[in-house]
């Protein structure tokens, strides 16, 4: 039998993170249980939505989606302590890796000045064999994890930077939620329930997958509870951890 590694607690030595994930949902498929623990710490976390879903459901027109997506999205960061959400506004379905998705990520990273910045797995799966991943995770993560480093260098995207906009080179770490590649974790245990109901916000999407009988509750025990089980808690969620700064280490 192959033994399952242990994973790491993840550092809670921060006080500002920023979210950057492609769509509404994304965070609330198994990572908003964290947030809502560290909001509950006193922890100052905001929101950047790539794009606003709106190519998401399929019975409902794009311009219809935006608005209703969006409210949900804020009502689930509501839910889990975060008040500050902001929508980018890029094409849903069709995000591309390249300079102009880092130059926007960039410039979130410049405004909100995070220690940690969190996006979504952005492996080519979820499980590191069949379980397909999708385009604008993939190309919003690899885009996060470049634009946490170009914000801190003054001639990268030097058009965003004047009276209002500095440099940030504070990113310590970025983290990659649900990543088959996790080696951390954090105790989502007591804010479990607020992970649940953040993604039951999501209705109208839910509602627009068909999926007969999806049950949010279920659906999010049955990956925190094997995370738990790894890092020794009822409930966890898991997190790959990208190092930036200078003579890291393993432990950090
Ligand atoms: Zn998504």
């Amino acid at each position: 039998m192959t033994e399952i590694p242990a994973l790491k607690q993840l550092r809670e030595d921060w006080e500002r993170a920023l979210v950057v994930v492609a769509h509404p949902d994304d965070m609330e498929f198994g990572a908003a249980a964290a947030v809502a623990r560290w909001t509950g710490q006193g922890k100052h976390v905001v929101y950047c939505l790539v794009t606003s879903g709106e190519a998401g459901i399929d019975g409902m027109s794009p311009d219809e989606a935006r608005t209703v997506r969006e409210e949900e999205q804020r009502e689930s960061c509501r839910i889990v302590g975060v008040d500050a959400v902001e929508f980018l506004g890029l094409p849903d379905g069709v995000l591309e890796y390249g300079v102009p998705l880092r130059r926007a990520i960039a410039g979130a990273v410049r405004r909100h000045r995070p220690e940690i910045v969190i996006t979504n797995n952005f492996r080519d799966t979820w499980d590191g064999a069949y379980a397909l991943n999708q385009a604008d995770h993939i190309a919003t993560g690899r885009a996060t994890l470049d634009a946490a480093r170009d914000a801190g260098n003054r001639w990268v995207f030097p058009e965003q930077l004047g009276e209002e906009l500095e440099p940030w080179g504070g990113v310590k770490q970025v983290w990659a939620a649900a990543s088959p590649g996790a080696r951390h974790a954090v105790d989502t245990s007591d804010t479990f329930e607020k992970g649940v109901q953040s993604l039951r916000a999501h209705q109208a999407y839910i509602d627009g997958l068909g999926w007969t009988d999806f049950d949010p509750a279920e659906f999010l025990e049955g990956a925190a509870r094997m995370t738990g089980t790894r890092l020794g808690s009822t409930f966890a969620s898991a997190f790959e951890v990208f190092r930036l700064e200078w003579g890291a280490t393993e432990d950090d």
